[in-house]
């Protein structure tokens, strides 16, 4: 009976049509960053496509809250890019490459002119000034925001640029496989999330711009499906490396229930505005980790404050810490913590106002990434670029708020200008029909597997082991039994089921994610046990302190694992700016 019904399925699947396209530029991804490149592609007069697999309005980077950096000296006129860029290296624990950082730095305020071109609406004082204030460890106010929907306002605003220059975006494509004949891009192949329709795309260069891989931790800023981790695995099999893979921020407040929005942001405006941290014993425990700054004290410490008391016994019966804000006035979280009022509001019918959230960290942003050249983000795979939350060298062991979003921009349009720099003097492209033939095949193997495990079982397995043995926290038994458990994963993903029907193929993109998942997470679980120091983002229990011969990235790849990469030396004209700052009545998100 069911071989019948699979016969039928396999039948239908290979009915499934192949269409096929051609660009002089691929960018996959449509969040901040795909999109900036694809507007400089189309002003420079290139032929570009964009491509999703979640709607454009829709991408992470909407999510962004804060603010996007700049030293535009609106506020304080003795801000400079050369401190910026000081401020950068030192919050990185020196792993950042300063070339890569000069250039964030020095092309930021044509990043936020170039909003300003698309219309976006800044945060102005009286007088027209852009609004800029204090973020993290900056010296100077250098933060510019829309409220606190700054990402939301900058994908609107890049969204109808991308209309008004007519630019071709598919929302609904997923990328399975970027395509190469001899260590050379000649384009990418995937599906229709829709309707199964498979997608042969020609282009002379790809922009790789899919995001991070922050999504396969228990609790993630990052919501269902996305960041699950594509552009890593998506470089990689193409035959790039990654950077730093090991380097995640992890944010010191997300939310624990319900489980498939464990991990939703709550702003650190909320400690801002004078929230306090409790442990079920009703301890102030802030006390015990930092007793000047408190509830402000630095992302990290918080974050590894709330993980030490939850591991010591003293959280929550669901494993968090409190955050209560009920004996702030009413009107002041109705005023200055709206987002915060809403969300938990909607996620939880809790009324902050009166009850304490239940918190713990979260996964928040993958610092590490694709390996590129700092100068125009090409990788070693000729015409295949990676950008975003996809590439690294900017952030280092900890990332400055605000720069993630600003490196979108500059970044966006100077890989933008290198792709078709790249396209134009093309003088020939080989194609392999090999393959297109082999991403054809796994899409169809995949569509007609019956087996009894569940990609969903499984991505959470997953989630449950990163969690577990790669945390806030990591050592070398953790993440040696973490590889372990990985391995048996991935031996049971060879045993899947996936059932796509009328409604589409979500499940197979499912099972793309789930494999771009354990990928990335060998990555960083190697990478992890490899770092055996203290650094930034990345506590070693085992080596607590930071190791000078550890100031090197680690760069991992399929066929040579790890290597060390030294990080190049400061300029003595940024060096001699590093110093400590205070973060008295700042905020770090
Ligand atoms: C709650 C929150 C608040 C934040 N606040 C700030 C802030 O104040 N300041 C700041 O600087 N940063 C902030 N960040 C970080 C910042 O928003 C992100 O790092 C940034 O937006 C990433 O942009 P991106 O374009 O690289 O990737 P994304 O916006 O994640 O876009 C990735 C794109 O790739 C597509 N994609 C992925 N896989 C595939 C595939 N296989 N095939 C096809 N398409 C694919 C997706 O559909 C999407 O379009 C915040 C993040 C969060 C979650």
């Amino acid at each position: 009976m069911s071989g019948c019904i699979h016969n039928l399925d396999d039948m239908w699947i290979n009915n499934i049509k192949e269409q096929q396209i051609s660009t002089s530029v691929l960018v996959i991804g449509t969040g901040g960053a795909g999109l900036r490149a694809a507007i400089e592609l189309a002003e420079i007069g290139m032929d570009v496509l964009a491509v999703g697999k979640r709607p454009r309005h829709d991408a992470h980077t909407s999510l962004a809250a804060g603010g996007i950096n700049a030293s535009l000296r609106t506020m304080d006129e003795n801000d400079s890019w050369q401190q910026h860029a000081a401020d950068t290296i030192k919050e990185s624990y020196y792993l950042a490459d300063p070339t890569t950082v000069e250039i964030v730095a020095k092309g930021a305020a044509q990043g936020i002119a170039d909003l300003e071109r698309y219309g976006m609406e800044f945060a102005r004082e009286d007088d027209g000034r852009i609004s800029q204030r204090f973020f993290g460890a900056h010296t100077f106010r250098r933060t510019a925001f829309a409220g606190d929907y700054t990402g939301l306002e900058i994908q609107r605003s890049l969204v109808r640029r991308s209309q008004q220059l007519d630019i071709s975006i598919l929302d609904t494509i997923y990328v399975t496989d970027i395509l190469t004949h001899d260590n050379r891009v000649f384009g990418a192949y995937g599906f229709d999330i829709g309707n199964g329709t498979k997608y042969l795309i020609h282009a002379d260069a790809v922009i790789l711009a899919a995001g991070g891989h922050n999504r396969f931790w228990r609790r993630t800023s990052s919501r269902r499906d996305e960041n699950t981790g594509d552009s890593f695995r998506l470089a990689v099999e193409a035959g790039a490396r990654l950077r730093d893979p090991e380097l995640v921020q992890f944010h010191p407040s997300g939310t624990i229930e319900p489980e498939d929005a464990a991990g939703t942001l709550i702003s650190e405006a909320a400690r801002g505005e004078g929230g306090i941290l409790r442990n079920a014993l009703g301890e102030r425990f802030m006390e015990r980790y930092d007793p000047e700054r408190m509830e402000l004290s630095t992302r990290d410490r918080v974050a590894l404050a709330a993980y030490t008391e939850i591991q010591q016994g003293r959280g929550t019966p669901n494993g968090g810490v409190w955050l209560d804000l009920s004996h702030l006035r009413r009107e002041i979280i109705l005023e200055r913590l709206p987002r915060v009022y809403q969300t938990m509001l909607e996620v939880q019918m809790l009324d902050v106002t009166r009850e304490p959230i239940e918190i713990a960290p979260t996964a928040h942003y993958s610092m590490g990434g694709v390996w590129v050249r700092p100068e125009d983000h090409s990788t070693e795979v000729e015409g295949l670029f990676a950008i975003g939350e996809a590439s690294s060298g900017l952030h280092g062991a900890n990332r400055l708020g605000g720069n993630s979003l600003i490196e979108l921009l500059v970044f966006g349009r100077i890989v933008g200008q290198a792709a078709a720099e790249y396209s134009s003097h093309l003088s020939e492209q080989i194609r392999s029909e090999a393959a297109v033939a082999s991403a054809r095949q796994v899409i169809n193997r995949l569509l007609a597997s019956h087996g009894t495990e569940n990609v969903r079982t499984l991505q959470r397995a997953i989630r449950d082991m990163m969690t577990e043995n790669a945390g806030v926290v990591r050592n070398e038994t953790g993440l040696k039994e973490g590889l372990a458990r990985l391995d048996k994963i991935e031996e049971r993903m060879s045993n899947i089921g996936i059932h796509p029907d009328i409604a589409g193929f979500q499940d197979l993109a499912h099972a793309y994610d789930l494999k771009s998942s354990a990928l990335s997470a060998r990555a960083t679980l190697e990478a992890a046990l490899e770092r055996r120091e203290t650094r930034g983002c990345h506590n070693r229990s085992d080596f607590p302190e930071t190791d000078a011969g550890m100031q090197v990235n680690l760069v991992w790849s399929l066929e040579n694992g790890i290597t060390h990469e030294p990080v190049e030396s400061v300029p003595p004209e940024i060096d001699k700016l590093i110093r400590e700052v205070s973060l008295e009545g700042k905020l770090v998100e």
